[in-house]
């Protein structure tokens, strides 16, 4: 998990026009529920304005087709969830059977929204590598906080609730370096309540996502090894022009490649710098250099991939 500056995309229209609306609709309806007597055995409100495709464009923008928590490239592979960070049903209190009150008011709020992998998000049985047990974890309803939960606001209020304390991170509000450090072997440690909290209830020591983490770390390994080994070959000044310039070319492919891998958020998608390689390499005017020779060109030129 890492942070992520939320301002750095537009809010999506959809929360600003009808999910503005529909939440003045859900205050009233939810007061309307909570007041009548005898209350009502069934209640539903069908949430509609967070489906739309606008908002599941806009969080794959801000967290780069992850999940919000365990990183995981959710895109091209399953479907992301749109989940509630303060979830809008009921949060399941420790300790006690059925839902209390939610955050139904959060529904379309663009600050509770997070994309999340079904791992995180949905209660699946895993093996936990911290405790090597098999747990159903997985964040569901949960949504631990400290002191008292924060009020449904009263139908026509224009003053906001008083927020609660979570003791959960949020990506977009907390440094989750200050709360989770990794060990060498992947396993995600606590360093605060709210990283203890966040480990559990995402499920971040989950077997399959410790092993993806232990294999990018050994990928960052190697390409520092390399990098290093290229630039002592680089420093001999015996060395051919030709040959050095290649290899300083290779370097730079792999700092490039370094930084996505240990950057993802302060680098362009892949998909979008291969384009713009692609543009570099192939766009007017050719101008053939070391690193964009002639076999390049004649690729490009029959219009096949760069
Ligand atoms: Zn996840």
């Amino acid at each position: 998990m890492i942070r992520v500056d939320r301002s750095s995309v537009v809010v999506p229209l959809s929360l600003t026009k009808t999910g503005a609306s529909e939440e003045k609709a859900i205050v009233l309806a939810y007061d309307g529920y909570f007041n009548a007597n005898p209350r009502p055995k069934n209640f539903t409100f069908t949430f509609r304005a967070y489906k739309k495709a606008d908002v599941k464009r806009a969080l794959g923008q801000l967290f780069r087709g992850k999940c919000a928590y365990c990183e995981s490239r959710y895109a091209g592979t399953q479907p992301m969830d749109v989940e509630h960070w303060r979830p809008k049903g009921g949060v399941q209190e420790p300790g006690q059977q059925g839902l209390a009150e939610g955050y139904p008011w959060l529904a379309a709020r663009w600050t509770n929204l997070l994309p999340s992998c079904i791992d995180c998000n949905r209660p699946r049985v895993q093996h936990d590598e911290l405790t090597n047990l098999d747990e159903t974890l997985g964040k569901a309803n949960q949504f631990p906080v400290v002191g008292p939960r924060m009020q449904r606001p009263l139908p026509g209020s224009t003053t906001q609730p008083v927020e609660d304390n979570p003791l959960l991170i949020d990506p977009t509000v907390d440094d989750p370096s200050l709360h989770i450090r990794f060990r060498d072997d992947g396993v995600a440690m606590a360093l605060t309540d709210k990283g203890t909290q966040s480990i559990r209830i995402y499920a971040l020591n989950r077997a399959e996502l410790v092993f993806e983490r232990l294999g990018v770390a050994r990928l960052v390994e190697q390409r520092l090894e390399l990098i290093e080994r290229l630039a002592i070959v680089i420093a001999d000044p015996q060395l051919n022009q030709q040959l050095k310039l290649d290899l300083q070319d290779l370097v730079a492919h792999e700092i490039n490649a370094l930084l996505e891998l240990t950057e993802p958020h302060q680098r362009t998608p892949p998909w979008r710098a291969s384009s713009s390689r692609r543009a570099r390499r192939c766009g007017p005017p050719p101008r053939p250099s070391p690193s964009c020779g002639p076999p390049t060109w004649a690729t490009c030129s029959d219009g096949s991939a760069a």
